[in-house]
């Protein structure tokens, strides 16, 4: 099989295998081309990989920030340089074209294990005068982690969690998505040859009933999620009952608007950015494109150019820009959307049928006309469907983006920076960009408001979700008790 691992999980610095766990195929998304045969986690490997983990965290805790760093810093070196190999793997897990998984996944991760080792050790405390008397406080580690992933960018949200949290002393054990359990494992072992000790990050497959038994274990401090708004309320809910921390990154239908001033070529291309790039799985997309009246029909004709003009095909091969979706399951639930937007009474602008490229492709899709009520308009697809509305007036603009749960990002196109920043005041959402969508560098804080979720990955704003402060007093003189 072209990408079987050595075993199924990795934990306390090997790999491990349990064949009584419930048996996962992993499939090429591109050909449905069975790659893996993996197994589930018993409970017996779930245990093993956190007593691992709960007895690395304090030794690693105890290590000096710079060498915890220099360890990371060298793992993200190895990153870059098995680029190809990583990203090829990448795409096999996830049929995201070839073109992406080099640019786009294990670089970002890598980005992110080079931002937190340079961060960590510039992390200090207070010192807070009391008179005679003073306090301190000191910034500590939460404990053992867990992240739990999606399929969209499986190794990035490995990398993403990893970073943050093992810079700042934490140990962390890792559930990926079962569709796409490859390359966390990558970063399991890529960590243990960049010298870090073992059972400090450790990874185990499952499906959502491994997810519930990391995440309601005594032994965990904190849950990292990156998932559905569903699997958000579940978790969260479990880790309440055990008084954990946790970070929520979960689902959207985020607005991308353009006002008729913007330059169109510009915010074409990052609606198409925002709509079709891994084959629209992603959870940022602005998959409402609100376009404001004068401009509407030059933009739709545009549009409709440039989205005929993509490359569908094998994700492995070079100049393919536009891959599968993940499976059976999303295809069928993408492609009942768009049958729905149909009988709603959107106006199919582009696509809207399956891809002859292979059995999992939907063509890149436009409908205009939508409305605000439709469903396509209020359900997150997390597939190649774009929604374009109209509008007319900045203030309705604003209320009809803001008429959603969610709140995950946003984005405003404008000639007017003014306009531009005076509408994203407004707008209910974490992760926000004038003149531009869905970038997300290491530096900038990603996360949502409203029930696409709690906390923030990535910049200095992670820190605060993976560690926790201590204070403490310190008298200098006799006690004065009244006793
Ligand atoms: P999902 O919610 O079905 O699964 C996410 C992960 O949670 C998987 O690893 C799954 O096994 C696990 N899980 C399922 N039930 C669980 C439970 N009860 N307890 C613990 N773990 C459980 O999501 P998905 O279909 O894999 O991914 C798509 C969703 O992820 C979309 O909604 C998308 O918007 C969201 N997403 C969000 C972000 C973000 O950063 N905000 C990024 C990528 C994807």
């Amino acid at each position: 099989m072209k990408a079987q691992p050595k075993a199924s999980h990795f934990v306390n610095g090997e790999w491990l295998e349990d064949t009584a766990g419930e048996m996962i195929e992993v499939i090429y998304p591109g050909t449905l081309e069975v790659i893996a045969r993996l197994h589930a986690a018993t409970p017996a490997v779930v245990d093993a990989a956190i007593s691992g983990a709960v007895a690395a965290q304090r030794k690693w805790a105890a290590m000096k920030p710079v060498e915890r760093a220099r360890i990371l810093r060298r793992a993200a070196d190895i990153i870059r340089e098995r680029g190809e190999e990583l990203a090829r793997l990448e795409t096999l897990d996830t049929g995201k074209p070839i073109q992406e998984t080099r640019c786009a996944d294990w670089p970002s991760g890598a980005d992110s294990l080079e931002f937190f080792a340079g961060l960590a050790p510039t992390l200090t405390g207070e010192t807070i005068p009391l008179g005679g008397d003073f306090a301190y406080t000191i910034r500590e580690p939460l404990g053992v982690c867990v992240g739990i992933g999606a399929w969209n960018y499986p190794s990035q949200i490995a990398c993403w969690k990893a970073a943050p949290a093992l810079s700042t002393g934490n140990a962390m054990v890792f559930k990926p998505s079962e569709m796409t359990p490859l390359g966390a494992l990558q970063l399991a072992q890529i960590f243990v040859e960049a010298g870090m000790p073992a059972g400090v990050f450790n990874v185990i497959q499952g499906r959502g009933a491994v997810g519930a038994a990391l995440s309601t274990d005594s032994r965990i401090a904190k849950v990292s999620l990156t998932g559905s708004v569903p699997t958000g309320a579940k978790v969260y809910a479990s880790a309440a009952a055990g008084m954990k921390h946790v970070t929520m990154e979960l689902g959207g239908k985020s607005p991308l608007i353009v006002f008729d001033d913007a330059d169109i070529e510009s915010a074409i291309g990052a609606a198409m950015l925002g709509n079709f790039y891994s084959s629209g799985q992603i959870c940022s997309n602005g998959t409402r494109v609100f376009v404001q009246k004068g401009i509407k029909e030059a933009f739709l004709k545009r549009l409709a150019e440039r989205t005929a003009a993509i490359v569908a095909g094998d994700p492995l091969d070079e100049d393919t820009q536009f891959g599968p979706l993940i499976s059976a399951a999303q295809h069928e639930k993408v492609m009942g959307y768009i049958e729905t937007a149909k009988a709603e009474g959107a106006r199919l602008v582009s696509g809207g049928a399956s891809g002859n490229e292979g059995p999992l492709f939907v063509q890149p899709t436009v409908f205009a006309d939508v409305t605000d009520d439709m469903t396509i308009a209020c359900e997150e697809i997390f597939g190649p469907v774009m929604s374009v509305l109209d509008f007319e007036t900045e203030e309705e603009v604003i209320a009809r983006a803001n008429g959603t749960e969610f709140g995950l990002a946003a984005g405003v196109f404008t000639a007017d920076l003014a306009c531009g920043h005076r509408v994203i005041a407004q707008l209910e959402a974490g992760t926000c960009w004038i003149n531009a969508y869905n970038l997300t560098p290491v530096e900038m804080p990603f996360g949502a408001v409203k029930a696409s979720g709690l906390g923030r990955e990535n910049s200095k704003a992670a820190v605060e979700h993976y560690t926790q402060v201590k204070a403490v007093y310190v008298g200098m003189g006799p006690v004065e008790s009244p006793y």
